[in-house]
C-alpha cells in the first residue's frame, strides 16, 4: 500500500471531477453580480459577431478554417478530451524532433513553421500573402513572430457567481512582420482587442478578432502590417467563468461549521493558463508579469509575488496589487483567493515561507510540519546548488481539491490536503513519508522547472525526473539515517520504472510533442521515474560532488530562461572535463534518453581463460513474443553506452573493478582477480538503469555467498539481486527456482530493503497464482521463509511520537514489512493479533493499535472478521477527520472477502459525496488486488468505463494508472479475451495504457503456460526437503 501512494505521490497526478462541486450550497446571486452575468452574455454574444464576422473575410479571403482537423466538440476545449493514438512510441526519434534542441540558442521561440522574410526568389509572395498561406493560427505552435515581453493582468472575482472580468496588457516584441496577432486563449469570452504601437504612436486599427477552438487561439486581425524590431501594446478584455473543473482558474470548497466555503485557485500546468487569460502558453514564452486581483474583503488573494499595495473601496471590495514576477513562464503562474488563516516562518536568508489553509486545519497545526521543512529545505537547495531562492516569499497553499498532488507555481505551490497536512497523533512513518516527498519535490522545482525551465514539454522529464531524483536527497538530508537516495530509491523507483519499462508498448524518456493533447501524455511514469534514474546513474558514473558543481553551472547560467537536455549535457560534460575526465555525456545519454527500454547485461565467467568475461548486452522484454510481433522491436536491435562496474569475490577474497563501458553486443574483458570458485557481481549498488544476469554456476555462488554472509554484498545489492532475479524469471531469462532460492538468506536479513524487494516482488508473483488450485504450496513456502523473522521481530508495542521517528525509521519499516508478508500469506499468530487489535477496539472504542501497522491490522481484520467489523470500519471512515487514517479506513474496506461488500463498496466509490474523487480509483484498484474482489473490479470497470473516462479522462495518469490496476493481474485466456474485445469497442481511447495492458496480460498468460508447473514442481520438492 505504502507503493501505492508513492507511485500516486510520484505520479502527482490526482484528478479532475468535472461535477464533484455542483452539489454545494452556493450563495445567493446578488443584483452586481446579475449584472455581470449579462456583461457575459453580451461579451459572448460580441465574440460571436466577431467570429461571424470574421468567418465572413475569411471566406472572402479563401481562408479555410477547417484544416487542423482536431476534434472540437462545439464549446469545448479544443481537442483536450481526446486520447492520443499510439504510435511513434517504439521509433528513435527522427530529423524533426532534434530540430526543438538543434540550436545553440535555446533561449529563442523557433520560428520555422511560417516562412521568414528576405528568402530570396524571382517573385518573392508578399508577406500577407505568405501569411494567407501558412494560416499561422492551423499551426501547432505559435509562430514566433511576437514575443511577450511584460504582462499587466487585471482581474475582478465574483466568488458569489463564479465569475470573473479580466483585463490584459501584454508588451509585444515584435520580430517578424505580421498582420496577425496570435495567442492562446480558450474557454474565456473577448470583449475587445486593442493594439497600440509603443511610445504612443497611435492605435493600429483591428479589422477583428476571433477565437479559433482547434488550437486554442485568440487570431486578432490588423488593418495593417506590425513592424519587425518594434514594440507593441495588446489590450484585451474578457470575462470568463471560475470553472468547477480542475483547470484554468476554477473553484473548490470545503465545509466549516457547517457551513460551505468556496475558494478560487488556479491549474496552468501544463496548457491551462490559456483558459484565464489570452497568452503566448509555451514556455519558452518568459516575460515578466504584474497581477491585480480585486475581490470583496472578506476574501484574501494570493500570487506568486507578495502584495505591494491593497487599495480598499468604500462597498467592501478590495484591489490587491502584486509585485512584478521576474522573468517566468505562464504554466507556473499562480493565483488563489480563499478566506483561509496562515502561520509563518522565514529563512536564514530572509525568505518568509507560509503555510496557508483551511482556518481549522491551521489551529490543530496539521500544517506545522511542512512549514518547518520547507523552511529547512529552502536553505538546503541555496546550499546544494548554490543559487539563491529567487523571490522574496513562498506560500504553501492546501487546498481540498486538486487534479495534481502538488503543482510548484513559482512562490505559490497548492498542494492537496492529503499532501500537505500532517496530524502526527495519527500518521504513520509512511504517510510522513508521502507529506515529505512531495514538498521536497515541489521545493525542487523552485529552482528545476521554474528558474530554468525545460524549452518545450517533450523534455518535460528534466525537470520532473530531477524533482524527483531530489525528493530522496532532500529527505537525506531532513532525515540522514534514511538512506533514501542510496536505498528507498531503488524498490520505489528503479524496481518499479523497470516493469514498466521493460514491456514493448513503452516509450523513450524524451517524447515528441507535437499537439496540446500529447501533452498530458508526457507527464507519465516514465518520465519521473525513469527519469530521475537515468539522473541517478548519471550522478553515480560522473561523481556526486562533480554532478553537483555541474548542476550548479547549468542553473547559473540558465537562470530566468530554458533549457534543452542538450544544455545540460553540455555543461555536465564541462564539469567533468575540469576534473581530468572526457566523457561525451551527450552521446552516452541520447541513447537512454531517445531509445526505450534498457538493457539486461548477462556477465559469463570464461571457462578457458581465467581473469577473462565475456559481456553481452541486449534488449530487456518481459514478453519476448511482444518483441517479435513489433516490427520496430525486431529490426531493431537497441544498443547502449552502458557503465558497469563489477565486484568479485569468494570466502576470502572481495574486489571491485572500475568502471566498464560496454557498448558492443558482445565484449571480452580481463578483470583482475577470477578463479573457479569466485562469484561476480555486476552493477555495485543498484546505479545503473539495466539487469544484470549470470550464467547458473555464478548464481549459485552469489546465493551461497548470500546464505553464508550476506553482509559481504552492500543493502542495495542484496535489493538488486532480489529484483533482478524474479523480473529475470518472470521474463523466462532464468529458470522458475533461482529467486525463489535467494529468499532463503531473508531469515539472517536485518536490513529494510531488501525485505521491501522481496515483499514487493512477491506480491506480483502472488497475484500470479493467487487463484490457482496448488497456491497453497507457494504460501507455505513463503511462511516458511518470513517466519523466524517474524519472531524475532515481534509487534510494535506503543506508538512512537515525533521524536523517535528517526531512530526507528529502519528497524519499523523492517518490522512493518514482516508483518505484513506475515499477515498476508497467513501467518496464525499475525492473524489471531490483527483480529485481538481490532476486537479490542471495537469493544473498547479506544484505537491502541500501533500507527506504523495499523494498515494491515484493518485490513487482515476485515478479511477475516464478520461483516460488524466491516460496518465498524466504514463507521469510523466517516466519522474520523484525519486525512491520513480516512485513507486506510477505505483501503481497509476493500480486504473483505464478502462479494457483497465488495460490490456495495465498488458502487460508493463513485459517490462523490462519500469517497473523495482522488481515492476512487485505489478503492477500485484495491478491490482488483484482493482475489475475491478481481472479477468484480474488472467487471466494474468494464460497465463504468465511459463514467469513468469522462470523471478521469483529462487527467491520463489517474486513466492509466486505473487502467493497468484492474487489469496487471488478469492472467488467463478467458480474461485476456475480455479485455482484447473490451478495447474493440473504444478503439482509440486511452489507446497506450490499453496496449501496454494488453501485453502484460498476453505475458501473465504467457508465464503460466510455460513456467507454473516448473515452479510449483520445484517448491513442492524445496517444501520436502
Ligand atoms: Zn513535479
Amino acid at each position: 500500500m505504502g507503493d501505492d501512494d508513492a507511485a500516486l505521490r510520484a505520479g502527482g497526478r490526482g484528478l479532475s471531477d468535472p461535477w464533484a462541486d455542483s452539489v454545494g450550497v452556493r450563495p445567493r446571486t446578488t443584483e452586481r453580480h446579475i449584472a455581470v452575468h449579462k456583461r457575459l452574455v453580451l461579451a459572448f454574444a460580441v465574440s460571436i459577431v466577431a467570429l461571424l464576422a470574421v468567418t465572413m473575410l475569411a471566406v472572402l479571403l479563401s481562408l479555410r478554417f477547417d484544416e487542423c482537423g482536431a476534434s472540437a466538440a462545439p464549446g469545448a476545449d479544443g481537442g483536450l478530451a481526446g486520447f492520443p493514438e499510439r504510435g511513434g512510441n517504439a521509433s528513435l526519434p527522427g530529423p524533426a524532433r532534434r530540430n526543438h534542441h538543434a540550436g545553440g540558442d535555446s533561449s529563442q521561440p523557433e520560428a520555422g513553421r511560417v516562412a521568414t522574410p528576405g528568402t530570396p526568389s524571382a517573385q518573392p509572395p508578399s508577406e500577407e500573402e505568405r501569411e494567407q498561406q501558412q494560416q499561422p493560427w492551423t499551426q501547432l505552435r505559435l509562430s514566433g513572430n511576437l514575443k511577450p515581453l511584460h504582462y499587466n493582468l487585471m482581474l475582478t472575482a465574483f466568488m458569489e457567481n463564479f465569475t470573473f472580468a479580466g483585463e490584459v496588457n501584454v508588451e509585444i516584441a515584435c520580430r517578424n512582420a505580421t498582420r496577425y496577432v496570435v495567442l492562446h486563449a480558450s474557454r474565456v469570452a473577448v470583449e475587445k482587442v486593442q493594439v497600440a504601437e509603443d511610445r504612443a504612436a497611435g492605435a493600429v486599427p483591428v479589422a477583428g478578432f476571433f477565437l479559433y477552438p482547434q488550437t486554442q487561439v485568440l487570431v486578432v486581425v490588423l488593418n495593417r502590417t506590425l513592424e519587425a524590431q518594434r514594440n507593441y501594446n495588446l489590450k484585451i478584455i474578457y470575462n470568463a467563468l471560475i470553472e468547477n473543473e480542475l483547470l484554468g482558474f476554477f473553484r473548490s470548497s470545503y465545509v466549516l461549521h457547517g457551513e460551505r466555503r468556496f475558494l478560487g485557485v488556479t491549474q496552468f500546468s501544463p496548457i491551462h493558463a490559456r483558459k484565464a487569460f489570452p497568452c503566448f502558453d509555451e514556455p519558452i514564452y518568459k516575460a515578466t508579469f504584474k497581477i491585480s486581483i480585486k475581490h470583496q474583503a472578506t476574501y484574501l488573494s494570493l500570487s506568486n509575488m507578495p502584495v505591494e499595495t491593497s487599495v480598499f473601496e468604500e462597498d467592501g471590495w478590495v484591489t490587491d496589487h502584486f509585485s512584478q514576477t521576474p522573468l517566468m513562464s505562464t504554466y507556473y503562474l499562480a493565483w488563489a483567493i480563499c478566506n483561509f488563516t496562515f502561520k509563518e516562518t522565514t529563512t536564514k536568508s530572509g525568505v518568509v515561507v507560509r503555510l496557508y489553509a483551511r482556518p481549522d486545519a491551521i489551529r490543530r497545526g496539521s500544517g506545522d510540519y511542512a512549514l518547518h521543512i520547507t523552511k529547512r529545505l529552502i536553505e538546503f537547495y541555496e546550499d546544494y546548488f548554490k543559487v539563491p531562492y529567487s523571490l522574496p516569499k513562498l506560500d504553501l497553499l492546501a487546498v481540498p481539491k486538486h487534479p495534481y498532488a502538488a503543482m510548484e507555481n513559482w512562490g505559490l505551490s497548492i498542494f492537496v490536503e492529503q499532501r500537505i497536512l500532517l496530524d502526527p497523533s495519527v500518521s504513520s512513518i509512511s504517510y510522513l513519508l508521502d507529506v515529505t516527498m512531495v514538498i521536497v519535490h515541489e521545493i525542487c522545482h523552485q529552482w528545476f522547472g521554474d528558474l530554468v525551465t525545460p524549452v518545450w514539454w517533450e523534455d518535460v522529464w528534466l525537470k520532473e525526473g530531477f524533482a524527483h531524483y531530489f525528493e530522496f536527497v532532500g529527505t537525506d538530508y531532513l532525515y540522514p539515517g534514511w538512506n533514501m537516495e542510496k536505498q528507498r530509491f531503488l524498490t520505489d523507483v528503479l524496481h518499479e520504472v523497470m516493469l514498466l519499462d521493460g514491456l514493448a508498448s513503452s516509450h523513450p524518456v524524451s517524447q515528441e510533442v507535437l499537439r496540446a493533447t500529447d501533452i498530458d501524455r508526457v507527464f507519465d511514469w516514465i518520465a519521473y521515474k525513469k527519469g530521475a534514474a537515468l539522473i541517478r546513474m548519471l550522478a553515480n558514473f560522473m561523481g556526486h560532488s562533480v554532478f553537483q558543481r555541474g548542476l550548479q553551472d547549468y542553473l547559473t547560467i540558465h537562470k530566468y530562461g530554458n533549457a534543452a537536455r542538450n544544455d545540460l549535457w553540455n555543461t555536465l560534460s564541462e564539469a567533468l572535463k575540469r576534473n581530468g575526465n572526457y566523457v561525451n555525456i551527450q552521446e552516452v545519454m541520447d541513447q537512454w534518453t531517445l531509445q526505450m527500454g534498457y538493457p539486461v547485461i548477462t556477465i559469463l565467467g570464461n571457462t578457458t581463460a581465467e581473469n577473462r568475461i565475456i559481456i553481452t548486452q541486449q534488449h530487456f522484454i518481459y514478453d519476448i513474443s511482444a518483441k517479435t510481433k513489433a516490427l520496430e522491436l525486431h529490426n531493431n536491435s537497441y544498443l547502449w553506452q552502458i557503465p558497469l562496474t563489477i565486484v568479485v569475490g569468494n570466502r576470502s577474497h572481495v574486489s571491485s573493478e572500475a568502471i566498464i563501458w560496454v557498448s558492443n553486443k558482445s565484449e571480452h574483458h580481463r578483470i583482475t582477480y577470477l578463479d573457479k570458485g569466485s562469484w561476480l557481481l555486476g552493477n555495485i549498488n543498484q546505479t545503473g538503469y539495466f539487469r544484470v544476469n549470470y550464467d547458473l554456476r555464478n548464481w549459485k555462488l552469489l546465493i551461497d555467498q548470500l546464505i553464508r554472509n550476506h553482509e559481504v554484498f552492500s543493502v542495495s545489492n542484496r535489493a538488486g539481486l532480489i529484483d533482478d532475479a524474479f523480473s529475470l524469471a518472470r521474463a523466462g531469462y532464468l529458470p522458475q527456482n533461482i529467486h525463489l532460492e535467494i529468499l532463503q538468506y531473508l531469515s539472517e536479513e536485518k536490513d529494510f530493503l531488501p525485505w521491501h524487494a522481496a515483499g514487493r516482488d512477491l506480491y506480483s508473483q502472488d497475484k500470479l497464482l493467487d487463484r490457482m488450485e496448488n497456491y497453497n504450496v507457494f504460501l507455505e513456502y513463503i511462511l516458511k521463509q518470513v517466519a523466524t523473522s517474524y519472531i524475532k521481530l515481534g509487534w510494535p508495542k506503543n506508538n512512537f511520537n515525533g521524536s523517535l521517528v528517526q531512530a526507528s525509521y529502519q528497524h519499523e519499516e523492517l518490522r512493518r514489512e514482516v508483518i505484513m508478508l506475515a499477515c498476508s500469506f497467513g501467518n496464525k499468530h499475525c492473524h489471531q493479533q490483527a483480529s485481538t487489535l481490532i476486537s479490542d477496539w471495537i469493544s473498547s472504542n479506544r484505537n491502541r493499535i500501533p500507527l506504523n501497522v495499523r494498515d494491515i491490522v484493518y485490513c487482515t481484520g476485515v478479511s477475516l472478521l464478520d461483516e460488524d467489523v466491516w460496518e465498524f470500519i466504514w463507521m469510523k471512515f466517516h466519522s474520523t477527520t484525519a486525512v491520513s487514517e480516512k485513507k486506510i479506513l477505505l483501503e481497509a474496506l476493500t480486504c473483505s472477502d464478502d462479494r457483497n461488500l465488495l460490490n456495495r463498496l465498488l458502487n460508493l466509490s463513485l459517490n462523490s459525496e462519500v469517497v473523495l474523487d482522488q481515492d476512487a480509483i485505489d478503492v477500485i484498484i484495491h478491490v482488483a488486488r484482493n482475489p475475491h474482489g478481481r472479477d468484480l473490479a474488472w467487471k466494474f470497470f468494464r460497465d463504468k468505463w465511459k463514467i469513468l473516462n469522462t470523471r478521469y479522462g483529462e487527467a491520463l495518469f489517474m486513466n492509466s494508472k486505473l487502467i493497468s490496476g484492474v487489469t496487471e493481474f488478469l492472467n488467463t485466456e478467458g480474461e485476456l479475451k475480455e479485455l482484447k474485445n473490451f478495447m474493440k469497442s473504444y478503439d482509440g481511447v486511452a489507446a497506450v495504457s490499453f496496449s501496454r495492458a494488453v501485453e502484460t496480460v498476453e505475458a501473465n498468460v504467457r508465464w503460466k503456460t510455460l513456467y507454473q508447473d516448473e515452479l510449483f514442481q520445484w517448491l513442492g520438492k524445496a517444501l520436502r526437503h
